[in-house]
């Protein structure tokens, strides 16, 4: 019987184990989603910066390559900004949007790194997975055949920190400042950040 009941236990673990994972993590990106983020903005303190990043154009590379590829770009940006330096932690937002909460920085002290990212991901070309491109990188890997393709990809990025003067005291009011400022820099012209 206790042989029983560990197996009981192992299988209750799984299994809270598999519902969390699917509450709190995106399953195309493997970043935490909204869930996990709305949790993460109730714990911050006084002292902390939200950038909102969406994906510029988005779709019209669904339009004209396909969803598979767009799904790939989401991945590429995905990993891009989960080793984001300086503290910051990355959350799938929604579609082609994320968030990157730093919890001990300000703006300022955030901008500099959210700014190599967003350079980095202008700077790489996104070459299209070819169909006999493998999904992870071959510990060899062999020279690519025939003709690549690559593809522009951006985003521009909306930053704000709590500040009580503009009205944005709770994380929630923060994160929609973000927004209004990414709205910003999709107007000025895209692949940039706005305060
Ligand atoms: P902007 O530069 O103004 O942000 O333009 P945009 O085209 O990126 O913005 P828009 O909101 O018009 O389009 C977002 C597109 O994202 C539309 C939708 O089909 C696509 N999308 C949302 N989620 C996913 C996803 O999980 N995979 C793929 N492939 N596409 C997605
Ligand atoms: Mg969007
Ligand atoms: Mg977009």
């Amino acid at each position: 019987s206790l042989l029983l009941a560990t197996g009981g236990l192992t299988l209750v673990w799984a299994l809270l184990e598999t519902t969390y994972r699917m509450a709190y993590y995106d399953e195309l990106t493997g970043l935490p989603g909204r869930r996990a983020l709305n949790e993460a903005l109730l714990r911050v303190g006084s002292r902390y910066a939200v950038a909102m990043v969406d994906v510029d154009h988005f779709k019209r590379l669904n339009d004209v390559f396909g969803h598979d590829v767009g799904d790939q770009a989401l991945r590429m940006v995905a990993g891009r900004l989960s080793r984001i330096t300086g503290g910051g932690k990355a959350f799938r937002h929604g579609g082609e949007e994320f968030v990157v909460l730093f919890t001990r920085a300000t703006a300022a002290e955030a901008l500099p790194h959210l700014e190599a990212v967003r350079r980095a991901i202008a700077d790489a070309s996104f070459i299209l997975r070819g169909p006999r491109r493998p999904r992870k990188k071959p510990p060899t890997p062999k020279p690519a055949r025939g003709p690549q393709v690559t593809v522009a990809l951006t985003v521009s990025i909306g930053l704000a920190e709590p500040d009580q003067r503009k009205g944005n005291a709770s994380p929630q009011q923060v994160l929609r400042a973000a927004d209004k400022a990414l709205y910003r820099a999709k107007g000025a012209g895209r692949n940039r950040l706005m305060v």
